[in-house]
């Protein structure tokens, strides 16, 4: 229990009354679903309350949405597909993207404010998310101008001479729905391409976090003709569901856990709803040998400390080669333990809490679960024992040692602070050991050999490998799982090609 907030003499009213005074400036009281560019009340009169993690207060309430809402939001969706938007020019979907980018520089610290109060996320990394939500929008206001088919040489068993060329056609309505982790960042990580490739949108938040979409689409409500972008609140059963089963939704784009993707994938059965899945993980970092000491800790820790650990390419399984295990584990240990875990509000705040006490609750089980089995936590494993953060949901940076790597702790994907690290001697058992479990998101490799370094990421099964680093995904690079990670890939060109079907046209020129 070494953490502690980095202002001691901090109270919990103190920190209470900070969130408030920000909640009062950023918190929207535009709050209802937004359908055909206009804010309106759900269907039903049901509410869903979204607390601030920090101190456990309640934020404000959004419209429990139901089947009858999203029906509302695909019909608008759908008439803004037909009325314009599927055939606008790729000038006209350009100007749209990037006028959403300078709309969101213009209120960085508003939207990132709101993103830490309803995430618990730290201001650093929320102002690194809306940097990067402003650069997907311009990468793909870019990419509108180069949704882009082909001619091609084709056999005529006859001699005729033909001509087949290919055009990219936007799906329609797409649905898009979206966790709690990231909410703005990987709603426009949907929207982006989406839009760039000429489909309409109707967007789910997390039940946990639909601020900052919500303010996101009152901010640029001048900008994005109306049923363009639809964001229906609600619970995934409730509103979710009912998305991914609609008629006139052909294409869902989902970003959650393994479980509700298999429940997609088993709806999107009836008629044949093409599906883009971004799901758990549980990646493995390796360290060799010659690894700089200084720079794997950095990596560890950007690894799994991140975003709390609520990342779905968290790097939560840890291989130190033997011969420098004891040094690496000392120093990654006391950065750690050093961590300043507290108020996200404050700039010198290194980690701040849970989305939820529901979250802090399933963490702590697999931690308390590892301790059974005989593991040694070396540092964290329980609640700060700071008065002041009594109120909110945070949990100490973990490290478990001396576990068996079929512990569920090891095979599970915790979504929290906490990594298991493992000794290793050589290259082909670790390998096959890092790959020993059913996700294949990410992983990590640490090494000053380059050679060795490109030879281990090319055997792992993952679907992004960094090398010398971790956790950066920058606009352009695609992401998405190998194995139960996930179904195809988001960002870059591929997921241009996710929002789009290919069309052959082949023309007699006889
Ligand atoms: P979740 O699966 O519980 O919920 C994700 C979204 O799906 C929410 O909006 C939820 O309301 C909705 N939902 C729930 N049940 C539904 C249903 N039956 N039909 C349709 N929608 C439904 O996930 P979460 O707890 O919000 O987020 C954490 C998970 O997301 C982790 O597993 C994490 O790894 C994963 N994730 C993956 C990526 C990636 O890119 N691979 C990125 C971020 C998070």
């Amino acid at each position: 229990m070494g953490t502690t907030s980095d202002t001691p003499a901090e109270t919990a009213d103190a920190i209470a009354e900070r969130h408030r005074e920000a909640a009062a400036d950023v918190v929207p009281d535009t709050l209802g679903h937004y359908i055909d560019g206009a804010f309106v009340p759900g269907d039903a009169d049901e509410r869903i309350e979204t607390r601030d993690p920090t101190t456990g207060e309640v934020l404000a309430a959004v419209p429990a949405g139901n089947a009858a809402d999203i029906d509302r939001a695909v019909a608008a969706a759908r008439d803004a597909f037909d009325d314009g938007w599927g055939t606008a020019s790729p000038g006209e979907r350009q100007r749209v993207l990037s006028e959403m980018a300078a709309v969101v520089e213009d209120h960085q610290e508003e939207l990132a404010t709101l993103e830490v109060l309803d995430t618990g996320k730290t201001i650093t990394e929320a102002m690194g998310d809306m940097g990067l939500v402003v650069d997907h929008l311009t990468y793909y206001a870019a990419a509108a101008r180069s949704v882009e088919g082909d001619t091609r040489q084709t056999n005529d068993l006859f001699e005729r001479e033909k001509q087949v060329f290919t055009v990219k056609e936007p799906y329609g309505v797409v649905g898009a729905i979206v966790p709690w982790n990231f909410p703005l960042l990987i709603a426009v990580w949907k929207l982006g391409p989406a839009l760039a490739a000429g489909n309409t949108v109707v967007l789910k938040p997390s039940e946990e976090t639909p601020l900052s979409i919500l303010r996101l689409m009152a901010l640029v409500d001048d900008v994005v003709p109306d049923g363009v972008v639809n964001v229906v609140t609600g619970y995934g059963e409730d509103a979710g569901a009912p998305l991914t089963k609609h008629e006139d939704v052909p294409k869902i784009s989902f970003t959650g856990s393994t479980e509700v993707g298999r429940e997609i994938i088993h709806n999107s059965a009836a008629d044949i709803t093409k599906t883009t899945l971004e799901l758990g993980g549980k990646s493995p970092i390796i360290v060799y040998p010659d690894a700089d000491i200084g720079e794997a800790v950095e990596a560890a820790m950007m690894a799994i400390f991140f975003n709390k650990g609520e990342c779905c390419a968290a790097g939560s399984r840890l291989f130190v080669h033997e011969e420098i295990e004891d040094q690496f584990l000392d120093a990654f240990t006391e950065a750690a333990a050093g961590m300043t875990v507290g108020d996200p509000l404050l700039e010198g705040t290194d980690m701040g809490p849970k989305v939820s006490g529901e979250q802090v609750e399933r963490t702590h089980g697999y931690v308390e679960s590892a301790r059974e089995s005989g593991a040694t936590v070396r540092t964290g494993g329980g609640t700060p024992d700071d008065e002041a953060l009594s109120d909110g949901a945070f949990y100490e940076p973990t490290i478990i040692d001396d576990i068996d790597h079929d512990h569920p702790a090891v095979q599970e994907e915790i979504f929290g602070p906490v990594i298991e690290t493992f000794a290793w001697s050589d290259e082909a058992t670790v390998v096959e050991r890092a790959n020993d479990v059913d996700y294949g998101l990410a992983a990590g490799v640490i090494a000053s050999d380059i050679t060795r370094a490109l030879r281990t990421a090319r055997r792992l099964e993952a679907g992004v490998v960094w090398v010398n680093h971790y956790n950066d995904v920058s606009a352009g690079q695609p992401f998405g799982g190998y194995k139960q990670s996930g179904n195809g890939r988001e960002n870059a060109a591929e997921a241009i090609d996710e929002f789009t079907q290919t069309k052959a046209i082949n023309v007699n020129l006889g």
